[in-house]
């Protein structure tokens, strides 16, 4: 493309609040054939809600636990995190994150820390393997359709259960139609599990082309890696956890980043709104430019 079509393209994302940083990112744009997407904040709002809190063992009441868990939570910057805050407090329950101790986060699992001398991990099935224990113990009750479902551990004993809900965004499923419509091949990439991933791709009317759940922020990084053999592959994240697969895909395109953070934020293409109909429009915008001679 010229420099003025390049110049004039990049103005006009920039207005509609798409950061594309440098005339290559636009080439690679207007070429992309396969569109990664994340799902917690990304496809969807990464507003949880708690839907069940359960302790399951007799010793722990459960405003015991949910002060636990949500001074633990208080470290975190995950969208989990200040649902079961919100939630705590909804229960008169105030967190403390004075009281908590050696906190450690493990993407994609889940978090740890220690408070009035228990080892608490929390997190999906993958932390158990953390706190020691062989296997994860299906729990009736709280598997609910879509869900996000989350495990508490005390050392390798599971004393409690939780499960959060989560909705699409406004114009999620339209802009994977979009994209599809376009001749790209669409994807979802989760740390989240399988049945919350296809609730997801429920509501988005089944468009997805691939789903993958239950991955971990490398194992995410490995499968772009496999898609950038068939062509120009670009991932969308929220930033928590995604930043291997960002940095793997030949455009990685940030969300929800603002003020302080944009300075330091590694994204190619930044995208300033949560609208990822942003993104179909992007590659249109990419296209067009590319095409333009004068
Ligand atoms: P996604 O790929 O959908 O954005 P993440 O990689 O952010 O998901 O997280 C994957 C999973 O790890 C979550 O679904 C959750 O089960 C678990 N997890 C991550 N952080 C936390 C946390 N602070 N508290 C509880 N669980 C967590
Ligand atoms: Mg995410």
């Amino acid at each position: 493309s010229t420099p003025v079509a390049t110049f004039c393209a990049l103005t006009k994302a920039a207005s509609s609040g798409l950061l594309i940083k440098g005339a290559d990112y636009l080439e690679v744009l207007a070429k992309v054939k396969v569109m990664a997407f994340d799902k917690t904040g990304t496809i969807t709002r990464g507003e949880f809600v708690v839907s069940e809190f359960q302790s399951l063992s007799e010793e722990i009441n459960s405003n015991t636990l949910m002060y636990w868990v949500s001074s633990i939570e208080s470290k975190s910057s995950h969208p989990m995190a200040a649902a079961l805050i919100d939630y705590g407090r909804s229960l008169s329950v105030e967190p403390k994150p004075e009281s908590v101790e050696d906190y450690q986060n493990f993407p994609g699992e889940g978090i740890y820390g220690k408070i009035d001398g228990e080892e608490i991990y929390i997190g999906n099935r993958k932390i158990a393997l953390r706190a020691g224990c062989e296997t994860v113990p299906s729990v009736e009750g709280v598997k609910k359709e879509g869900s996000t479902i989350g495990y508490i551990y005390s050392g390798a004993t599971l004393v409690g259960v939780f499960g959060l809900s989560d909705a699409c965004r406004t114009g999620a499923a339209e802009a994977v139609k979009e994209l599809n419509s376009m001749g790209i091949k669409t994807a979802m990439l989760t740390g989240d599990n399988q049945a919350s991933a296809m609730h997801t791709q429920q509501q988005l009317g089944n468009s997805l082309e691939v789903v993958h759940s239950e991955l971990l922020p490398e194992d995410k990084a490995k499968i772009i890696t496999e898609f950038k053999k068939e062509g120009p592959t670009a991932m969308v994240g929220d930033g928590v956890n995604d930043a291997p697969a960002l940095a793997t895909a030949n455009i990685g395109i940030s969300m929800g980043i603002s003020g302080s953070a944009l300075a330091t934020e590694t994204g190619h293409v930044i995208l300033m709104s949560n609208d990822i109909r942003k993104v179909p429009a992007a590659i249109k915008l990419a296209r067009k430019a590319h095409w333009k001679v004068i």
